[in-house]
Order: C-alpha cells, then sequence, then structure tokens
C-alpha cells in the first residue's frame, strides 16, 4: 500500500491519511498556487513505524527514495550534491492541527560540502553557514537530543568575543567558527560526529517527527482537546524556500479574517529577512501585514488575491504562511485558522450573509464549548483602573490573579485552589501545563500569531502578548513596568480585547450577546428540538437565563434561598425547634421571604414555566460545624465568669448538631425523605409558592409553577408528598379566591425511580432528571470526594473515557435515563421530560438528551446559548 505522496498526487479530502498540513499543500499544488514541491509521509506509515516497534520498514525507505528522486527532477536540485544542493524541511502535521506541539526540521540536506555549495550559488557565504548551523541546531536537538540551550550558549559566547549584541552582526567567519564548535559540541554529547549523509539526516529526521507525536506536550494537546492518540502524524518533506536572504526576503503569517474579532480583513505579520520559525516561535516581534503593502506592495497584491481564493475555496477562513524569496511569493502551509468564540460566531453569520456557505454549516461552525468564551468576563466599563502597561490583545476576556513567572509554579498553585495569572517573556509549547493552570497569560514578546496567542485562544483563556514594556526578571521572579515592581504572588489582572494589563483586582461584569450571536442563536431556534431552560433560584439569574434565551426555569433550588445570611438563624431556629409549636413560629417568619422570592422569580419568568424543587440538602448542612462549637464551648468553659446562658445555649446545639449528623449524608435524610418526616417544612414552602401565585397572578402575570419533588425512589413518597402539595393549593385557593394552575413532577435521580418510572409515573406530571445524583449514585461515587481522590485517575488512565460527573456517562447512567423516560411514557404518553443536573449545558451530553426524546435541557443561564446551539447541532 502506497504510503509517500508527492503533492500534486493528495487533495484535500486526503486529510486522514495526509494530514491536515499534507492535504493543504497538495490541494494547493493541484489549484496551481506557488507552492514549493515536495511530498508527505502517511499517517498510516507512523502507525507503522510504532506498530513495528519504531522501525521504519525498507518499503517505506523505498517510497521515500523514489519521491525523493521525483522531487530532485521537480526542482532540478539533488540532495547532497555541492554544485546544486537541495534543501528541504521536514514538518509534522497532524490530522488535528497542533500548533508547535511536535518537532520541524529546516534546511535539511547542508553538511560540509553542500554549504560550500549553497554559498557559491547565492553568493552569500553568511547566509550558507547562517543556514547550516541553525540546521545543525535543529537537529541537534530534535534528532539527537541535546539542549537548545547548549547551542545558545556557544552564540552567545562568539557575539561576546566579537563585542557585539545581535546574531545579524556577526559575519561569515562568525558563523564557521559557530559550526566548529557545534559539530565539537555533537561530537561530545553523542560520542559521533554530526551525520553528514543526507539520506541519513533525511531517514532519522523522518523518525524524530514520528517520535515527537509521542512528546509530552503533543500528549498534553491531544488529552486538552480530546484529540484521539491512535491517528498518528504524517510528515511533510518539502523543497525549502528561505526568507533570509536579503532584504527583497522575508516571511509571514496571515489570517484571510481578524481571528480575535472575526472581522474581513487581511490580518497578520511578517518579518523582512527572516526564516519562518522567527514568527512562529515569538522570538522576533513583527510588523503588521499591512506595512508589507508599502515595502512590497506587488507581493502584497499577489497574496491578497491568494488568500481571498484560497478562502473561497475551503469556504473558511483560512491562516496563511508565507515565505518571499528574492521578490518570489510562496505559499507554504493553509489551514483552517484558529479564532475566538467571538470571531467563530461572526465569521460564520458573515460567510451565510455574503453567501459563502448555508446556515447549516455556520451552525456547525461553531463549537458550543468554544461559547464559554464568548460568554466570558469583561472587566467593568465604570471601574476606576491602573493601566500599567499595553500590549497586544491577543485573547479576548478579562482576568485577574496572582502573578507566576513559570509554568509549574501555575499548575501548583492552581491545584493548590489559587487563581494565577502566567507571565512569560514569551510561551513555549513547553509551557502548555501553565497555560491550562492560568486564568490569563501575558507576555513581553511575540505578535498576535505567537505560540502563547494561538494556544490562549483556543482555550478561550484571556492573553496578552507582546507587551514590551514589561521587564521580566525570571531570576529574582519580578515584573518591572516603570517604576511599578510586581513580585510573584501579586495581584494583576489583564484584560485581553484591549491589551491593557491592570494593578491589582479589578471587578468583572457578566457578559452580554453581540448581534451576529443572537443572529446565529435564531438561526439554532428554528431547527432544535430540544427546549432549553435554565438552573435559577434568584430573579437576577432568572431574568440573565431568559436575556440569554432560556424558554423557562428547569430547576430552582430552594436551598440556595435558606442559605441567605440573615435566614440561616431562622432555618436554625426551625430545624432545632423542640415542639411542633416551636417548628411552625420560625417557619411562620421564613414564608414571607420564601414568597417574596418566588414573586420576584415569577414576575421575571412571566408567561414561562419555573419549576420549584422543594428543599433537598440534609438539615444539618444549615448548623455549625461540630468541631467549631466543640472550641467554643471549650472556650467558654475555660473562661472563669463566662456568660452561662451561652454557654448553655452552644451545648443544646452541640447536641442537636450531633443528633442530626450522619455518617453519609448524600445518601441520609435528605431530599423528600424530609418532606415526608417534616412535612410542615414543604408545606410552608408549597405555601410561600402558591401565596405568590396568586399575587403575581392578580398582577397580571402568567404564571406556570412546577412543583418538583427530589430524590423520589418510590412511587408512595411521591404519592404522599402530591397530596401535601394538592391540599395546600386547596387551602390558599380558598383563602385567596385565585384558582392556581399547577403540575407536580419528580426528579428522577436515583436508580430506584428511573427502574421504576412506570409506577411514579402515575402520580407524576413530569420528569426532571437530575443527573448528578444519578451519576452519583449509579457508579456509587460521592460526588463531593470522587474527583479529588481517584476520578482524575480514572481518566487520565483511561479507566474512564471522561469524567461522568462532567459528560453525561451514556452507557450506563443514559440508560437508566432512557429506561425512564421509556417506562414513564408507557404510562402516560405524553409525560414531559428534561434534565436539570450540570450535563444539561454540556454538549455531547445534550446530543444524547435529543436522542433520548427528552423534552428539554436545564443548565445554569451562562451556559443557556451553548444548549440552544448544541441541540441545534444535535438536530442537523
Ligand atoms: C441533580 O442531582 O442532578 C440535581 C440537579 O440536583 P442537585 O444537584 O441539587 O442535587
Ligand atoms: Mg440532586
Amino acid at each position: 500500500e502506497k504510503r509517500v505522496y508527492l503533492f500534486h498526487e493528495g487533495n484535500a479530502q486526503m486529510r486522514s491519511l495526509l494530514g491536515g498540513k499534507g492535504a493543504n499543500l497538495a490541494e494547493m499544488t493541484r489549484a496551481g498556487l506557488p507552492v514549493p514541491p515536495g511530498f508527505t509521509i502517511t499517517t498510516e506509515a507512523c502507525n507503522d513505524y510504532y506498530a513495528a516497534g519504531k522501525q521504519l520498514s525498507e518499503q517505506l525507505l523505498d517510497e521515500i527514495r523514489k519521491a525523493l528522486a521525483e522531487l530532485e527532477a521537480q526542482t532540478g536540485k539533488k540532495l547532497g550534491n555541492p554544485s546544486n544542493p537541495l534543501l528541504v524541511s521536514v514538518r509534522s502535521g497532524a490530522v488535528y492541527s497542533m500548533p508547535g506541539m511536535m518537532d520541524t526540521i529546516l534546511n535539511l540536506g547542508l553538511n560540509d560540502e553542500t554549504v560550500e555549495g549553497l554559498a557559491q550559488l547565492t553568493g552569500n557565504p553568511r547566509f550558507a553557514y547562517d543556514c547550516y548551523r541553525r540546521f545543525i541546531q535543529m537537529f541537534g536537538d530534535v534528532v539527537l537530543g541535546i539542549d537548545h540551550y547548549r547551542f545558545e550558549r556557544i552564540i552567545e559566547n562568539v557575539k561576546e568575543s566579537r563585542g557585539v549584541k545581535h546574531d545579524p552582526e556577526l559575519s561569515a567567519e562568525d558563523w564557521k567558527q559557530v559550526i566548529a564548535s557545534f559539530q565539537k559540541l555533537v561530537q561530545e554529547q553523542t560520542g559521533s560526529a554530526f551525520p553528514q549523509d543526507p539520506q541519513e539526516q533525511l531517514r532519522r529526521a523522518v523518525i524524530a517527527v514520528f517520535d515527537s507525536w509521542n512528546n509530552q506536550r503533543a500528549v498534553i494537546y491531544r488529552k486538552l482537546h480530546k484529540i484521539p492518540d491512535d491517528l498518528g502524524t504524517a510528515v511533510n518533506v518539502q523543497m525549502m524556500v528561505f526568507g533570509n536572504m536579503g532584504d527583497d526576503s522575508g516571511t509571514g503569517v496571515a489570517f484571510t479574517r481578524n481571528p480575535s474579532t472575526g472581522e474581513k480583513t487581511l490580518y497578520g505579520e511578517f518579518l523582512i529577512n527572516a526564516q519562518g520559525e522567527d514568527v512562529v516561535a515569538g522570538i522576533r516581534t513583527p510588523q503588521p501585514i499591512a506595512q508589507l503593502a508599502e515595502q512590497m506592495p506587488e507581493i502584497y497584491k499577489q497574496f491578497q488575491e491568494i488568500s481571498q481564493r484560497l478562502e473561497h475555496h475551503y469556504r473558511d477562513m483560512q491562516d496563511i504562511e508565507f515565505t518571499v524569496e528574492r521578490g518570489k511569493l510562496f505559499i507554504l502551509q493553509t489551514r483552517a485558522g484558529k479564532r475566538t468564540a467571538h470571531a467563530a460566531v461572526r465569521i460564520a453569520v458573515d460567510m451565510v450573509q455574503e453567501g459563502i456557505i448555508d446556515k447549516k454549516t455556520a451552525l456547525l461552525r461553531v463549537d458550543p464549548d468554544q461559547l464559554n468564551q464568548i460568554l466570558h468576563r469583561r472587566v467593568d466599563p465604570d471601574a476606576q483602573l491602573e493601566v500599567l502597561a499595553k500590549g497586544l490583545p491577543a485573547s479576548p476576556g478579562a482576568a485577574s490573579g496572582q502573578v507566576v513567572f513559570d509554568a509549574d509554579t501555575a499548575e501548583k498553585w492552581a491545584n493548590d485552589g489559587r487563581r494565577v495569572i502566567l507571565v512569560r517573556p514569551e510561551t513555549t509549547p513547553e509551557d502548555i501545563h501553565g497555560i491550562i493552570a492560568a486564568e490569563g497569560v501575558l507576555t513581553s514578546r511575540g505578535g498576535m500569531t505567537s505560540h502563547a496567542a494561538v494556544v490562549a485562544r483556543g482555550m478561550g483563556k484571556p492573553c496578552i502578548c507582546g507587551c514590551e514594556e514589561l521587564k521580566i526578571d525570571l531570576q529574582r521572579k519580578e515584573l518591572h513596568i516603570g517604576n511599578t515592581v510586581i513580585r510573584q504572588g501579586d495581584q494583576l489582572s489583564i484584560d485581553g480585547g484591549t491589551g491593557k494589563v491592570l494593578l491589582g483586582e479589578v471587578p468583572l461584569i457578566d457578559p452580554e450577546l453581540s448581534g451576529e450571536f443572537q443572529t446565529l442563536l435564531e438561526w439554532a431556534d428554528e431547527v432544535r428540538k430540544l427546549k432549553v431552560r435554565a438552573n435559577a433560584d434568584n430573579p437576577h439569574d432568572a431574568a440573565k437565563a431568559r436575556e440569554f434565551g432560556a424558554e423557562g426555569i428547569g430547576l430552582c433550588r430552594t436551598e440556595h434561598m435558606f442559605m441567605e445570611a440573615d435566614r440561616v438563624p431562622i432555618v436554625q431556629e426551625m430545624i432545632l425547634a423542640e415542639t411542633l409549636d416551636e417548628r411552625q413560629a420560625a417557619l411562620n417568619k421564613l414564608l414571607p421571604m420564601q414568597r417574596e422570592d418566588f414573586v420576584g422569580i415569577f414576575r421575571a419568568m412571566d408567561g414561562l414555566p419555573v419549576t420549584i424543587r422543594l428543599l433537598d440538602p440534609p438539615l444539618h448542612e444549615f448548623l455549625p460545624d461540630i468541631e467549631e462549637l466543640l472550641v467554643e464551648i471549650t472556650q467558654l468553659r475555660m473562661t472563669p465568669d463566662s456568660d452561662k446562658r451561652e454557654l448553655l445555649k452552644k451545648e443544646n446545639l452541640l447536641r442537636k448538631v450531633r443528633a442530626l449528623h450522619e455518617f453519609n449524608p448524600m445518601l441520609g435524610h435528605r431530599g423528600c425523605r424530609l418532606g415526608i418526616i417534616h412535612p410542615e417544612i414543604y408545606a410552608m414552602q408549597v405555601r410561600a409558592i402558591f401565596e405568590a401565585v396568586s399575587l403575581v397572578k392578580k398582577e397580571g402575570v402568567d404564571v406556570q409553577p412546577e412543583i418538583m419533588i427530589p430524590l423520589v425512589g418510590h412511587v408512595n413518597e411521591l404519592y404522599e408528598m402530591r397530596k401535601l402539595v394538592e391540599e395546600v393549593a386547596e387551602q390558599v385557593q380558598q383563602e385567596t379566591g385565585v384558582s392556581i394552575p399547577f403540575t407536580i413532577g419528580t426528579m428522577i435521580e436515583v436508580p430506584r425511580a428511573a427502574l421504576t418510572a412506570d409506577q411514579i409515573a402515575k402520580e407524576a406530571d413530569f420528569f426532571s432528571f437530575g443527573t448528578n445524583d444519578l451519576t452519583q449514585t449509579t457508579f456509587g461515587y460521592s460526588r463531593d470526594d470522587a474527583e479529588g481522590k481517584f476520578l482524575h485517575q480514572y481518566v487520565d488512565q483511561k479507566i474512564l473515557p471522561d469524567n461522568p460527573f462532567i459528560t453525561l456517562d451514556t452507557e450506563g447512567v443514559g440508560k437508566l435515563v432512557s429506561m425512564g423516560v421509556q417506562l414513564g411514557r408507557e404510562t402516560k404518553p405524553d409525560l414531559k421530560t428534561g434534565i436539570c443536573g450540570e450535563h444539561g449545558g454540556e454538549k455531547r451530553s445534550i446530543q444524547f438528551c435529543h436522542n433520548a426524546g427528552l423534552n428539554y435541557v436545564s443548565c445554569s443561564p451562562f451556559r443557556v446559548p451553548l444548549a440552544r446551539l448544541a441541540a441545534a447541532q444535535a438536530a442537523l
């Protein structure tokens, strides 16, 4: 089977075989664009390599030799021929782009002889030696595993001995000296000379690229982006073109639209007289692409045309790498550009309006997971800010946190629950775990397409790049901006949308939906079958949810209303009551407060259903901590003239807290079990709800309350609670003379409820799957402890494919959900069903809910837009 394809033999459809880069190079070659010729070694060859215990097969080597011969024929150059040497780049190219995660080698084919040939051919010995030393450096690092800094140190030493600061000041002779030292270093470190045979160089470079598929950063990146580990990478071998051949040469990267905002303008950067890696690595800060129009107007025009062509061809925003060699433009790569969620939405909507794609494609173009970004918080525009510096607005959103200067500390502190801002001169792929851990990233060097910018944008983290006013002292862990000194651990804020670096912690505000976003979501609403509701338990959240398009409240957790500071003492009174009368007195105090809450929520949700869940958590959650109480009591006892009444009160409290203590509260006296043992509590809540209903009904509010009973496992529990709700409704109707519309349903959140859903449905008007508890009780994992204790490792070791508290376990928990829906509808064909666990806001779980035939999902207000889009994608 064929394992090597010349560029003109491939096309864009062969992505899984040729990798993204290879497929696009092939496609561009076919389209007649100025692409340097080359060939691609397939991802299957990579998998063969691993399957054979990291060996290249003879057959593959043979195919490579043949492809190389073709390439030599095409270019008229020959690998290793001193009088006309072919030089190639060897690059990784996975199916899904993994920017900077794998290895690349440039200028391959140079050796002690061909370098002289290159010098003669170009008439530029300095250039030739510079190329050769770069090659030794990359090959030494990537293939031979010699630390990068050892090479850098040699260059530093030569510069020092010449009394110069910058690389361009070194002469041909200086580079020759560098090369000699590099070769000595290679000999010392590896015990053999730097390989002179270009065929061997190529073979080892291919192996190194295959190996880099499994380097640590690539593995982490794949895990983060859920890219399968068994895809393998392709290798692209391509004729070198040089952007560093003088001032009529250069290299750059450009996006066909602004990847941060989505605006339709050519957006990018270039460097005159430089090689590609200089731009991507963020080592030199490049110039904006618009300046290319002034410096090389013809090239700019040609590039503009090509970029338009590419965008139309692929019907998507492109990220294009180009090089100019002595006044001739080459396209080295094109791919769908990474973009912020904001840009993704705008580009999708604009492209529909420009007639490039249809609505369905637009809906599929935006990843619901990415939308969290748009729904990012930003700096309160009314806040007093102290702006310390301004850099490039590389990835929007605002963040505050403690400054750290290295990725390991970022990770460590974040694991300790601290919020950190990672500050680096520039980031490299080695820093990826720090970027994951940080709230935001700030760099002093690098442009909008630097590593930090690309990675942060992909993750939706705020990022500022190229903030050159920062003087970072990594040794002392200090950051100097003008006269301000910021040390590790100090608070700093960044606004990735404006590029502003701000002193201290700043107030952040909630996001709003842009016009394009509204449009996209309206298109989503046209196709989705699932309704989307929100989990909200106060009028503010309810209003926010409605603004984001929620079609009702799917879960109002009433215990949150009990937990407000001024209510806790009354709730405690209720819990500690010795007699029913005492308890009723406390409940009577709570009643008007609860009523007020519901009035506010009903008003906010005028015309939409509101599902109110009666009290769920164990009562002792409202009482003080046993240990703290013991300390207080001991202190009182040891103080000679302490208040005896106070002491008695505390001791009494301790007794109560102890009596209520449970070893396993999550499986204890909570949910409807509370309502059955203390019906007066639920009765008060229901009364508060219905009194609120009659109040707002008189105001003309269209109110649709749905009373939901938690943690039902046996139909009898629901039967009892239904009777109670109906009795109170009857009473309130009599008292107010207002007829009260309502339905009664239950949560399905323990396995027995799902298993006996046909019986339970007899007493229920609706089901809402509480998949947080259902996951907890199905797996038998404590939802409060599992993640920290073992679940993390379970996912790492692939014992579980995902954290089931985040992504619904469709095979187990999902089976119970499907069974619950099916059994419930056997009893009541039009039973309304929904989900209100955290999974209701997660795209893959939403897909499942759609397939399982649920009527709605309910999620936190900020996730409502995401759920609308995910529900639409599920229906497409
Ligand atoms: C659930 O268990 O999924 C649920 C929504 O209820 P809570 O998270 O309040 O237990
Ligand atoms: Mg629950």
